[in-house]
């Protein structure tokens, strides 16, 4: 018989009760060190006490309305994303692939606005994964998201990945733009060199098409930058974001430059729930933490010294994992044994890691997670590695 809840996600024997920085508590008391963060979400941590004050503070003022009125919550939002990046221009949303939704539509608008009615195809990469709409399905292009559910959203086209020729042999009069991840998250943090994301810059620009990047993983200073592209010091003209931007509480953004957003005009579209009073102000307390360049050091110095600790523990278990991967606090352990037993001895060993594609263990903690908690979880994995040899 069917569960009330749709049976569609695999399930760990785990049900936590409570949560504190990067520590999560079952009903029994035990507590998890956690390296998921809901997968890169609780970007600072759990019950972060400035969040809770403004969570609290702002829902005894008020919740919701609508975008039929001004929301000076959502503008200051905006406004410290656009000082803060390329963008001119923020629109929000309450996920990812609502996030992905728009970034199609305004790729294609932009085009159609021109007169290129004809140019609404997006170039994607293989092992890419841009969320579960009609939308992102049909940008992720990998069997196991569309299979059974066709047909799908015409006009994209996936290629391989890291891959220069496939680019230059991809592009035609139809291509509206190209969509990427800077680091594939659940295609198994996989970087794009930093000179690639140069190269496919200029060859946009070369090419008149439109760059779009999806930070909806890699974003809001998981990688030690605000936003991971700063790294190849290149801009994107869209750019996805989520998960990390509202530690917890759903909300997405897309934001843009004025040129590539001037096709969405009045009418063209809109959320009910994206950009409420109370997603934006936590959304800009977490902005408020996290752009401070101060932070962001702390970010770099603690992702430091852990993947120090990560490329010791490397060369003493060769035969467990290969290779550490990623940037800042975005980390990858390519897998030689099955990535899901790794991610099963960390439970028994009270230690949340997240499988990924390509027979990675993702390693997302929170942005907060303290120099001492780093090395308890370094501590953990060699725990790992013992109990796996
Ligand atoms: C999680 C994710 C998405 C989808 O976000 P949802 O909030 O689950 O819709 C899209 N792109 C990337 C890179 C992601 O990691």
């Amino acid at each position: 018989m069917i569960t009330p809840v749709l049976p569609t996600y695999a399930r760990a024997d785990l049900e936590f009760v409570k949560g504190k920085g990067a520590w999560l508590t079952e009903a029994d008391g035990s507590h998890f060190l956690d390296l998921a963060s809901g997968i890169a979400v609780n970007s600072l941590g759990h019950a972060h006490p400035d969040l809770v004050k403004i969570i609290k503070s702002q829902a005894e003022k008020l919740w919701h309305v609508s975008n039929l009125y001004e929301i000076p919550q959502q503008r200051a939002l905006a406004e410290i994303l656009v000082e803060n990046s390329f963008a001119d221009t923020v629109f929000f949303t309450n996920s990812g692939t609502e996030s992905c939704e728009l970034a199609v539509k305004m790729a294609r608008k932009y085009w159609f606005e021109k007169g290129y009615h004809d140019k609404f195809e997006i170039i994607t990469f293989e092992g890419s994964f841009h969320g579960r709409s009609s939308a992102g399905i049909a940008a992720t292009a990998s069997e196991k998201m569309t299979k059974g559910f066709g047909p799908l959203l015409p006009g994209f086209l996936s290629i391989n990945w890291n891959n220069h020729e496939a680019i230059k042999n991809s592009i035609s009069d139809r291509t509206a733009a190209i969509l990427l991840e800077p680091i594939q998250g659940e295609g198994g943090i996989r970087v794009v060199p930093e000179q690639c994301l140069k190269g496919i810059r200029e060859f946009c620009d070369e090419n008149k098409i439109l760059l779009i990047l999806d930070e909806v993983q890699c974003g809001v200073g998981r990688t030690g930058k605000l936003f991971a592209h700063e790294w190849a010091e290149i801009e994107p003209d869209i750019m996805m974001v989520a998960k990390g931007i509202g530690g917890g509480f759903p909300l997405g953004a897309v934001l843009a430059k004025e040129n590539a957003a001037s096709g969405m005009t009045t009418g063209t579209h809109g959320s009910t729930y994206g950009g409420n009073p109370l997603g934006c102000s936590i959304g800009l307390k977490v902005m408020d933490i996290i752009s401070n360049p101060n932070f962001l050091l702390d970010v770099n110095h603690k992702a430091k010294n852990f993947r120090a600790g990560l490329s010791e523990l490397l060369n003493k278990n060769t035969s467990i994992f290969e290779e550490v991967r990623g940037k800042g606090l975005m980390l990858g352990l390519k897998c030689k044994v099955q990535n899901i037993d790794v991610v099963n001895a960390g439970y028994s060993n009270k230690l949340l890691t997240v499988p990924a594609g390509d027979n990675v263990v993702r390693l997302l903690p929170p942005l907060t997670i303290s120099d001492k908690e780093i090395k308890q979880a370094l501590e953990k994995l060699d725990c790992v590695m013992t109990e796996l040899s």
